[in-house]
């Protein structure tokens, strides 16, 4: 996938809802989310479902319907959440292990948008009927199950903010970032050049920018080779990256032989 050159609204809204609006407080009042809440680029807000229940004991979730273990939660609640916080512009979510893969151009897509309620279950899941009426997507980050959905959302919230124009402070390091630019991206190293023996490449002292960049290509195009070739399949190749995929698999070939 090719970074596109950014299209997005004034400012991102985010809503949570969740039966665990504390977990939260970290993870957004630190680094890049915290900055891009307090430069504007983004507002989140993190909804306690308890507080769309008439019940006294504030319950959300019920035994199944048919038996077996665990508890699921009520369409009611999440209804009434749902409904007071969604516009006619809304991608309504549901973090489900069930969902499509969440991925870097999901990540993209949803940073366009212009309100996320992302809807986080919890015991068994929701009742059917929310999935069924409420949701436009259904999202999984990964082929394991969680607790409950409030990580999943804060993973989605994180990879989304960092997308919005000014999140990161330098632009072509998102640009280059494994995925975005369609490849993993290259090795990075930083002071001391020399560190207990173990060098830093030559090039990357040299200033000479071009070569640097022809390096840094070919560096991702080997990472890419040997371990996500899925990823190299759907790349289309530009410039000189035919030659330098080609000089990419020969050191990875030779640097094989070395190794046996
Ligand atoms: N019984 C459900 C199933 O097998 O599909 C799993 C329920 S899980 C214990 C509770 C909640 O955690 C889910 O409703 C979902 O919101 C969240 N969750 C768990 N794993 C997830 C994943 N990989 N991606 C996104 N959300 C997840």
């Amino acid at each position: 996938m090719r970074f596109d050159a950014p299209v997005v609204p004034a400012v991102l809204e985010i809503d949570i809802i969740t039966i665990f609006p504390g977990m939260f407080r970290g993870p957004f009042e630190e680094s890049i989310v915290r900055r891009a809440i307090d430069r504007g680029l983004v507002r989140v807000a993190v909804n306690d479902l308890r507080n769309h229940v008439d019940d006294r004991r504030r319950t959300v979730d019920d035994r199944p319907y048919g038996g077996g273990g665990g508890m699921v939660m009520m369409p009611d609640p999440i209804f009434r959440a749902v409904r007071s916080l969604r516009r006619p512009s809304s991608r309504v979510i549901l973090l489900s292990p069930q969902g499509r893969r969440f991925d870097q151009e999901t990540a993209l897509a949803l940073s366009r948008e212009e309100h996320l309620l992302l809807l986080c279950g919890y015991y068994e899941g929701v009742d059917e009927r929310v999935r069924q009426n409420l949701v436009s997507d259904e999202i999984s980050i990964g082929d394991f199950v969680l607790t409950g959905g409030s990580l999943a959302a804060m993973v989605i919230v994180d990879a989304v903010t960092r997308l919005l124009p000014g999140a990161v402070g330098e632009p072509l390091s998102v640009a280059n970032d494994s995925f975005t630019s369609g490849l993993l991206d290259y090795p990075s190293y930083t002071r001391p050049p020399d560190y207990e023996g173990r060098t830093v490449p030559e090039v990357l002292l040299s200033g000479d920018h071009e070569s640097i960049r022809r390096w840094r290509r070919k560096e991702a195009f080997k990472r890419t080779v040997s371990r996500r070739p899925d990823l190299l399949r759907r790349y289309n190749l530009a410039d000189d990256d035919s030659e330098l995929l080609e000089q990419a698999k020969e050191e990875l070939v030779l640097e094989k032989e070395g190794d046996d």
